[in-house]
């Protein structure tokens, strides 16, 4: 928001805006113009008293800054934001239930995928992953997916782990590199696109995904804060697509510990904050680390998510990428197991959450006389 005060407001007039919105908890910036000041108020603006202040001396108008992002953010009355939930074939993500998204890093063979399609849906998870070309930070790796050297190889490729899913139920969710392959994918059966690490600001593929009435699993690119990522986002909602999940899947820090670090922040911000989109948390590649999956991915939850992604494979021992952090089977069990019960948490705590928001309304207008109680001598 921004105090637009007129060309003939005094030093004295200024000085009041300031001192009031300092008072109400807010940092300020002053542009001084030849004819006009301007006063930018940072903070949460939500619970600015927008009618008093526009009141003040001197004032010729506030001026408010929306969000960059527009389709991506939270919409609604702040207390009751509108969540939006995503049909991912058969399964909805973003509503009731828990969404647990499982399955082998990429698609090896179709013994491979077919017995990581048994195993995922004996452990209870809702929807079959897997990639069919894939990502390599390495040129040197040997191996990018079943579907790597051409078109037809694609197709062969998204047949198997379509295959997979149909024969046990489960929709299937599988990374999108190019955009010339998205008709591909469609004609596939995938159920679902997902946008990779590497591809989070790919912008002729979010351009074309745009198009796709396939929903999509956006992830959040390593070096993309909240509201970079967010506009990325935007970028396939922007000519009206609706069905977008979020996804965080860990960010470049300090820590070299685990292979990224898991935002944790972030999620509870997208949920609670910034957008009414559906958010994954993937703690596979948040952490790189088998053993640390279950306690990300329920800390996860409690911080927001409502989709969990996780890589699992019949046996991580011999998977061709990203085997060290694929979840033996029984561990894929215990975890959508544990995930079921923290959901049941999640969803009953989020009745004890307080908005700052209701509360700051009842005790702004009590500020004076607890000034007048806490601080007696001025
Ligand atoms: C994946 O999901 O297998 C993957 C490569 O993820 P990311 O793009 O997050 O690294
Ligand atoms: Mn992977």
């Amino acid at each position: 928001m921004i105090v637009k005060m007129s060309s003939i407001a005094t030093d004295a007039e200024v000085t009041a805006i300031e001192t009031k919105l300092h008072a109400l908890g807010y940092k300020t910036g002053k542009m001084i113009g030849e004819q006009v000041t301007l006063i930018g108020v940072y903070g949460d603006i939500s619970r600015l008293p927008q009618e008093e202040l526009a009141e003040m001396p001197g004032v010729e108008r506030l001026i408010p800054i929306s969000r960059a992002y527009k389709r991506a953010a939270q919409k609604g009355d702040p207390l009751h934001p509108m969540r939006s939930t995503v049909a991912i074939g058969s399964v909805v993500a973003g509503g009731d239930d828990l969404t647990v998204v499982a399955g082998p890093c990429s698609v090896e063979s179709e013994p491979q995928i077919m017995e990581a399609a048994r195993i995922v849906r004996e452990a209870g998870a809702n929807c079959l992953r897997g990639g069919v070309v894939k990502y390599r930070s390495s040129p040197y790796s040997g191996w990018e997916g079943l579907g790597s050297t051409d078109q037809e190889s694609l197709r062969r490729g998204l047949a198997l782990i379509v295959k997979a899913g149909r024969e046990f139920g489960m929709p299937t969710v599988v990374e999108i590199l190019d955009p010339a392959d998205v008709s591909v994918y469609e004609d596939a059966g995938v159920a679902c696109l997902q946008v990779g690490e590497p591809n989070s600001k790919n912008q002729a593929l979010l351009n074309r995904l745009r198009e796709t009435p396939l929903p999509i699993i956006h992830k959040r690119g390593n070096s993309l804060d909240t509201e970079a990522y967010l506009l990325w986002v935007e970028r396939v909602m922007s000519a009206g697509k609706e069905n977008v999940i979020l996804c965080e899947r860990g960010i470049t820090s300090c820590n070299r510990y685990t292979r990224n670090t898991l935002d944790l922040g972030s999620v509870a911000a997208f949920h609670y904050q910034l957008s009414g989109l559906p958010v994954a948390v993937d703690a596979s590649h948040g952490t790189g680390i088998r053993d640390l999956v279950f306690p990300l991915s329920l800390a996860g939850i409690m911080a927001g998510a409502s989709v969990v992604l996780v890589e699992a494979h019949p046996n991580p021992l011999v998977a061709k990428s990203d085997g060290f952090q694929g979840l033996f089977p029984e561990q894929l069990r215990g975890l959508v197991k544990a995930a079921q019960e923290v959901w049941r948490v999640r969803k009953e705590t989020d009745r004890d959450y307080v908005s700052t928001l209701a509360l700051e309304r009842a005790y702004e207008a009590r500020m004076q006389d607890d000034r007048r109680r806490f601080f007696p001598q001025g």
